[in-house]
């Protein structure tokens, strides 16, 4: 059974657009990574191309069968290699083959992922395609951001906005489709602030351990000495593939922190799990100090993406908090 969480709006969005038919040529579906644009997406194929005659999509004739199961013959997946879709890659994958008539389905699906990767090129030589694509042909491009993406691009696309949900929409996902007890699928949905890819991640043990150590390392480093805290370079090191991942979780536990001095209410607090540690630090450390540490990170976050040799970053950012 395929089970929905949340995702109302675009749904009854969905919903009328097959009840008056007018399916446009593109959609553009854009929100932060973990929203569910490619379920979305996959979903508005299954509701196009399903041929039943009632609730569409039924889940059980052969297109919405087929799509579950990743084997439709009319939806074709684009996604960047390395960091960028080319326009070789547009070319072969979508140019040479969207006038081939479709299998067997109303609507021939390309879902273009990360499509802000694509290459000025690779977006410049979809832009007839996209426009004016033969009549079974349908382009959804997910993107998480519109930046990246030419205005020329854009202008041709309907564009479907995701938003985080509710917490009680993670929480109940978090318990019926991961099995996750109560308390804990409420504490999860907290930390992951309305986005179902955090909340995957927040139940991934080795995750777990990685933000538990991080939390660990940013209580400890407040009180310990110079030395102690350039040990704990050897953690950024080797998580390095998670850095941003790292970066997020440090900006959250400390505006945590800044907030909690600044109201006293528990409410507020979006580590649940850290909630001791945060309420201590809360009192150990200043307004000003709390701010100048988000500063720091913020800091520490701008060198990364501008090349700066990483250890150097890392350990100046150790010594300063
Ligand atoms: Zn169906």
């Amino acid at each position: 059974m395929l089970n929905l969480y949340g995702h109302e709006n675009i749904l009854n969005l969905f919903n009328r657009i097959l009840t008056v038919g007018n399916i446009a040529n593109a959609y553009l579906f854009v929100g932060e990574n973990g929203l569910g644009k490619i379920f979305m997406a996959k979903y508005f194929a299954m509701m196009v191309n399903c041929t039943h005659k009632g609730k569409r999509p039924c889940l059980s004739c052969p297109s919405c069968l087929q799509i579950l199961s990743g084997n439709h013959p009319d939806i074709f997946f684009v996604e960047p290699e390395g960091n960028s879709i080319k326009a070789d890659t547009i070319r072969n994958n979508v140019i040479d083959n969207i006038y081939v008539k479709p299998y067997n389905s109303l609507k021939k699906v390309f879902i273009i992922k990360e499509a802000e990767k694509m290459t000025e090129q690779a977006q410049n030589s979809i832009l007839k395609t996209l426009e004016e694509p033969p009549l079974y042909g349908l382009f959804i491009l997910t993107a998480s951001k519109m930046e990246g993406l030419l205005p020329t691009v854009v202008s041709r696309c309907e564009i479907v906005r995701f938003t985080r949900e509710n917490d009680s929409v993670i929480e109940n996902y978090l318990r019926n489709e991961k099995n996750i007890d109560s308390i804990k699928a409420k504490e999860i949905a907290s930390i992951a602030f309305g986005n179902y890819g955090k909340a995957d991640l927040l139940i991934d043990p080795e995750f777990s351990e990685m933000r538990y150590s991080l939390g660990k390392i940013l209580f400890d480093s407040i009180n310990d000495e110079k030395a102690i805290r350039l040990d704990n370079y050897k953690f950024f090191d080797e998580n390095k593939d998670s850095i941003d991942d790292i970066i997020n979780i440090m900006l959250s536990y400390f505006r945590d922190t800044l907030v909690y001095k600044m109201t006293g209410d528990d409410a507020f607090i979006i580590n649940k799990d850290m909630i001791d540690d945060i309420k201590i630090l809360s009192g150990n450390l200043t307004g000003f100090k709390l701010n100048n540490i988000i500063k720091k990170i913020e800091d520490l976050n701008f060198n990364l993406k501008s090349n700066v040799n990483y250890q150097l970053a890392i350990e100046d950012f150790l010594l300063n908090i």
